[in-house]
Order: structure tokens, then sequence, then C-alpha cells
């Protein structure tokens, strides 16, 4: 069975058909579009191309946003035009074909478990490090998503009291200390503790790439990633204690400049360090892609499962 995956960012829609492998056979990226009729037009187009060739059976909608518990409602985007609309209705009405919404971080927790680095993992979490933090949990391989369908809100995790602003209203949160923008800030506070070549305002790629060459203020800044990301999944394994967690999002292409570091920090702050198992902590071995993949795996399970769930 073939299914369609659809990656809805700010920036560009892509959908990729995958089949039950998690392989994908063939993409189609579109811009996106400024108001929600065009993006669900847009969307359509961008389906129609790919299931003109190939028979596809469903169609998986990822978005960066919140979705409602029965994934036919995008309730808020900030990046996109959808405030509380009924995507799914909508999208599965213009295509004749079951539409299924899922928040992206799930997605790509989705695709890891069923065919990547969490392969079968009973319990996995997603921490994909990017400007910010997104998190997800796959708890006997359904996705965890709370009551009400906002969990888990990883990267506002508060770490440091009084610590950090976050755009979220609150102080010290994880994604402050363990993100791109994260790794930028702390480089700028850190500036003046030694010679740097870094630019006045680098950025977090900007910090990783003076980090390779040897630069002592960057080398400080990546070490304090390592810190916080230790930190931050120490308490995720206090909670969820999970059996795999897996790294992704820009920041983890660096991840050979800090994960060692990042690991040991972990283990040291996890209560019961020393008397417990540990998760292992690993990088994604999908990039980009696994969201298109994990929204398509989850657009066949449904079909799967018959319409009384769609
Ligand atoms: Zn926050």
């Amino acid at each position: 069975m073939l299914t369609v995956g659809v990656d809805v960012g700010g920036t560009s829609v892509r959908a990729a058909v995958v089949d039950q492998h998690g392989e994908i056979l063939q993409t189609h990226r579109v811009r996106t579009p400024g108001t929600g009729a065009e993006l669900n037009a847009a969307i359509a187009e961008t389906v129609r191309v790919l299931a003109d060739r190939y028979p596809v059976s469903g169609v998986g909608l990822a978005v960066a946003g919140f979705v409602s518990e029965d994934l036919r409602v995008v309730r808020f985007a900030p990046h996109l035009a959808w405030r509380h609309v009924a995507v799914a209705d909508e999208l599965a009405a213009r295509l004749g074909l079951p539409v299924v919404l899922e928040h992206d971080a799930n997605a790509a927790a989705v695709a890891e478990q069923r065919f990547g680095t969490a392969i079968g993992a009973r319990v996995a979490a997603l921490v994909a490090i990017g400007t910010g933090i997104g998190g997800a949990l796959v708890i006997g391989g359904e996705v965890f998503r709370g009551a009400h369908g906002v969990a888990p809100e990883l990267g506002h995790l508060r770490l440091v009291p009084d610590g950090r602003e976050c755009p979220c209203g609150k102080r010290g949160c994880w994604e402050r200390y363990c993100s791109g923008t994260a790794l930028a800030a702390t480089a700028v506070q850190l500036r003046g503790e030694g010679a740097s070549s870094l630019p006045a305002q680098p950025t977090g790629v900007d910090v990783a790439r003076a980090a390779e060459a040897g630069d002592q203020v960057a080398l400080r800044a990546v070490e304090e990633l390592a810190r916080w990301l230790g930190e931050g999944l120490a308490l995720v394994s206090d909670v969820y204690d999970p059996e795999v967690v897996v790294l992704s999002g820009g920041v983890s292409d660096s991840a050979h400049l800090f994960l060692d570091r990042a690991r040991e920090h972990y283990a040291a702050a996890v209560t019961g360090a020393g008397h417990r198992p540990l998760a292992q902590v690993r990088v994604a071995h999908f990039g980009d892609p696994a969201v298109m993949i994990g929204a398509a795996a989850i657009a066949r399970e449904h079909a799967l499962s018959g319409p009384a769930v769609l």
C-alpha cells in the first residue's frame, strides 16, 4: 500500500509517495502560500501530482502546530494561515482520499520508531534541536499526545529558574540553553573570555563551524550546550524512562562535537545515576524527510485500521 506524506512547513509544502517500508518513491514541492484557502489548494495540487502517477490510499499531513486529538483540525500553527480549520475533512473532500493530520515532530518520531534508529523501541523520545526544541514520544508504538493533544512540550521544560527569557513567556526553558539559537547566545555571552574568530552576531552554525576549527569561545559554548542537553535528557528520562532518545534537527548535524559529553552529563544527572539503565541517545537516521515518511506511515496505519477511525 502506498500513501502520501506531506510536510507543511512555513516556507514550502513537501510531499512524498512512500511505501510500507518507509522508502520514498517520488517527491514534489511547492512554496507555502499565505492564506488558508491558497494553502489547502496548494496541498491538494501537490498530492494530485503524486496521486496521478501512483495508486495512493491515503494522505498524512504533518504540521508544525497544535492538532486536535482526533487528528482532524489544526487548532493553531504559528507559521501557517490556519486557525481552527478542519483541514483533514476539507482536503479529504477535495482529493477523494482519507486524510489524517499529525504534528510534525510526532511524524518524525514515528518514522524513526518504525523504520529508523529507534526501530521497535517500546518507549522512544524524539528531541529535535533546531532554532528551538521540538519533542515527541512514541510509547508502545503509539504517539503519546496527552489529554488535550499538546504533549510533550519538552523545549519549554524549565531548566534554569530565572534564566534566559523565552518567547513562550517563561524563563529558563530548555531550548534557551540547548538549540542553535542558544549556542549563538552562549557564544556571545562568553565572548571576551578568550580570542575568537566569531562574528559579532554569530549564528549557531557559525559557532559549530568555529568549534570545528578549534575556536576556544565556540568550544566553550558547545560544552555548555552539551551540559544542558544532558541535564534536559535526565529530566526526560526521569519522567518517561525512554529506551531510545533520537536527536534530530539542524543542531544534531554537529552531534560529533557534543554527544559524548552530553551523554556523560545525562548519566550523572539522571535520578538513580549509576544504578539504572540509561536511554540510548542516538542521532536520527532520517533527516528532513522523516516528517514525510512518518506522516505517510500514519496515513497507512489509519487507512488499514478502517474508516471508523477516519
Ligand atoms: Zn519557553
